[in-house]
């Protein structure tokens, strides 16, 4: 076990963890994973906020089902981002926080001198006290410079930044053996710990989608090769779970064994770069 001390956390919360099924946003949820961040903020560490929720916070809003066209979507997103980011702030005001809102499309990551600016950008948030609150800039992007999802997005995001630790807070409890739905004699067991993303743990991955939300486990794969190349840890958890992430942070840090949702190392030759000396 690692024993690194974990410095710099970037946090996703999918969709479906900060809505009801009727897309509405979910208040008491939102304030539990707010807490966390600043209790996990006030312990010393720098964090950062990657959500999701605003086409669905949108949809929620104008009791839309299925927004099917792109133009929709982006209606959808425009109205929720808003609603999101405020719930957010009002309840980070309540803690004496205060998030500061980040847009980002994919082209703005692979351009250099935006992808400086974004780094920059955190960078003053972050060294002054304000929480980075991420999304993609889902009213302007199109199918080319789309993420597609925030699971790739918080990677990149986490790989920009140097993190030392990404967390994905799900509905599920991590990557399992086999998908949790199916009914069939094999047990269903949480795989703990990755070492090395080999086809057998993308055969996993493939057959163990999330219900809800854009990523489901193939993106949160592809978002832990992105990450352990770049010698960050990354966990998957269940949102789900009080304090999931002080006790992910703990699990980590202080204790023996890998045994909360799933953990996926950095690859052997970033081992030492993971850790912090920012
Ligand atoms: N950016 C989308 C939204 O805020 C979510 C994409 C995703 O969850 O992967 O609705």
């Amino acid at each position: 076990m690692r024993k690194d001390k974990i410095n710099r956390v970037v946090v996703k919360i999918g969709t479906s963890c900060l809505t009801h099924q009727n897309q509405k946003l979910n208040y008491t949820a939102i304030e539990h994973y707010l807490r966390q961040l600043v209790d996990l903020k006030n312990s010393g560490k720098e964090v950062l906020l990657v959500t999701s929720g605003a086409v669905g916070a949108g949809m929620g809003e104008l009791k839309i089902n299925l927004p099917c066209k792109m133009a929709e979507k982006q209606g959808m997103a425009a109205i929720g981002q808003g609603l999101l980011i405020s719930l957010y702030n009002k309840i980070l005001r309540q803690f004496g926080e205060l998030g500061g809102q980040v847009l980002l499309s994919s082209s703005d990551i692979n351009e250099k001198k935006k992808y400086n600016n974004i780094f920059n950008t955190l960078e003053v948030l972050i060294k002054n006290d304000i929480i980075p609150i991420i999304n993609e800039n889902d009213t302007v992007a199109t199918d080319e410079i789309k993420f597609g999802d925030n699971d790739t997005l918080s990677a990149q995001v986490s790989s920009l930044i140097k993190a030392d630790l990404l967390i994905l807070l799900t509905d599920v409890e991590g990557l399992y053996n086999r998908a949790p739905s199916l009914k069939v004699e094999e047990d269903l067991k949480l795989i703990n710990k990755v070492e090395k993303i080999t086809s057998d743990i993308e055969k996993k991955a493939g057959c163990s989608e999330s219900i809800v939300g854009t990523g489901g486990m193939k993106t949160k794969l592809q978002a832990a090769k992105i990450v352990n190349a770049a010698g960050i840890t990354m966990v998957i958890g269940s949102a789900y779970k009080k304090n999931i992430i002080s006790k992910i942070i703990n699990m980590l840090e202080e204790e023996k064994e890998y045994k909360i949702g799933t953990t996926f190392l950095p690859d052997d030759n970033h081992q030492q770069s993971g850790t912090s000396n920012k």
